[in-house]
């Protein structure tokens, strides 16, 4: 009945339905285990009436025009662009660590000589890794790599990862450089925003298609299993595509064991005033066990007299109880991963998309390229 099944309504099952049913006209399952869809980029309104992000803060930015235009078919954006404080030595700073932070942070004859050094060494406008500025040879860069590195990256990555920077591939913490520059934007992405009624309402564009078949509250192993590189759905060989956008080691029953993730608790918290802090997120790398607050209203825009914000406590992943928020960037785990991924090679009918199933901290831009990038590839194929 179905040419194609999906496992997991996050963007990647989402994008990868949607592209089935309007470009080849066949029919879809999605089969998804939590009782909505959208993944991890969830929203919805609290009992206040507050757009709130269930699984933490969702701000989308990308370079990829194609990605823009794709999703702008099914939402308009509100015109955002994050701001990030980080609480450091008593007060709020711009993040990423920039020429503003710079000045706020050190006094100001220091601050003037390190900046006149960055200039010259890397030039204006320009992003350096923290592990790079590490290496400086020159004692000043030194002396400033080591002090943000303390300041901004060693306790917040021991809290959200267990481990210290230099233990995780580099391009964890390159994802937020030293910005030679004063802008105190997080992203300078070319196109930033957050779907102007929700993702929520923009995933229900994107399924609003009779041939696609959502089955909520379903763990796929209830219907689907592999067994001798053949996939059976109820039972029975599966002739069709299997889309699968899930944890890649719990489809092949943790045989060569269980691939590491770090997962979050998330506190949720509705006050009674109009707003609670200054910017979308509040990070903390050195205080309390979370690493940051987010304000839910200052990313929407919506006017409201209270405020929602949440709170997220990083902790390690139990597959019996959490959510593997992040795949864990090592490359040991790659290694494992390679395992799994030959022996899904070997089954002709199976495509892995997606954070879980490719194992890569990928940002949602990424994870709809790929999903585009795997459909054009599945069409090719037939
Ligand atoms: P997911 O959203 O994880 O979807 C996978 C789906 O598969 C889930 O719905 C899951 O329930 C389902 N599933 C899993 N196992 C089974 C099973 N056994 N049976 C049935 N269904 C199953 N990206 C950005 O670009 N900007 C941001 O600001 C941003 N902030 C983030 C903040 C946090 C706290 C986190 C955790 C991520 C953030 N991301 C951000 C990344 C973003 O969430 C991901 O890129 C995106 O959600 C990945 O989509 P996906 O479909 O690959 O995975
Ligand atoms: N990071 C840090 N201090 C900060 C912000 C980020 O040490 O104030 C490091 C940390 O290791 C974090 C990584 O950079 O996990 C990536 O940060 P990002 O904000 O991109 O994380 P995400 O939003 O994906 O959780």
């Amino acid at each position: 009945m179905f040419n194609y099944i999906i496992v997991g309504a996050g963007l990647a099952g989402c994008v990868m339905a949607e592209r089935i049913v309007t470009v080849l006209d066949e029919k879809v399952l999605l089969i998804e285990k939590r009782n909505h869809v959208g993944g991890n980029c969830y929203d919805y309104y609290d009992k206040n009436g507050i757009l709130v992000h269930k699984y933490g803060p969702h701000i989308f930015h990308t370079n990829l025009e194609n990605v823009w235009t794709y999703l702008s078919q099914f939402t308009d954006w509100y015109n955002y662009q994050h701001h990030v404080l980080g609480f450091i030595d008593g007060e709020k700073v711009p993040i990423p660590f920039n020429l503003n932070t710079l000045h706020e942070l050190l006094p100001e004859n220091l601050a003037g000589s390190l900046e006149d050094k960055l200039i010259k060494k890397f030039g204006f406008n320009t992003k350096i890794p923290i592990l790079k500025l590490k290496k400086s040879e020159d004692e000043d860069l030194k002396f400033l790599a080591d002090f943000i590195y303390e300041k901004v990256f060693l306790n917040y990555t021991k809290k959200q990862w267990g481990v210290k920077p230099e233990e995780l591939d580099p391009s964890v913490t390159e994802r937020v450089p030293i910005y030679i520059s004063k802008d105190n934007r997080y992203f300078q992405d070319k196109y930033q925003g957050l779907p102007l009624h929700g993702y929520h309402q923009m995933f229900q564009k994107m399924l609003e298609n009779p041939n696609i078949k959502i089955m909520l509250n379903t763990n796929f192993k209830e219907l689907i299993k592999v067994e001798n590189n053949e996939i059976y759905f109820e039972n029975k060989k599966f002739q069709g595509k299997l889309i699968f956008t899930g944890q890649i080691d719990e489809l092949f029953n943790y045989e060569y064991g269980e691939l590491p993730y770090r997962s979050l608790k998330f506190k949720s918290e509705t006050l009674n005033k109009e707003y609670f802090q200054e910017t979308g997120t509040v990070n903390y790398p050195n205080n309390y066990n979370y690493t940051r607050i987010t304000e839910f209203k200052h990313l929407t825009g919506q006017k409201h007299e209270k405020t929602s914000i949440i709170r997220e406590y990083p902790k390690p992943y139990n597959k019996n109880k959490d959510i593997p928020y992040y795949p864990i960037p090592k490359k040991e785990y790659n290694q494992l991963y390679k395992k799994y991924l030959e022996k899904a090679s070997k089954i002709n009918n199976l495509s892995l998309v997606g954070r879980l199933a490719e194992y890569k901290y990928y940002n949602m831009d990424i994870v709809t390229n790929e999903a585009l990038s795997k459909f054009k590839r599945v069409t090719n194929e037939r």
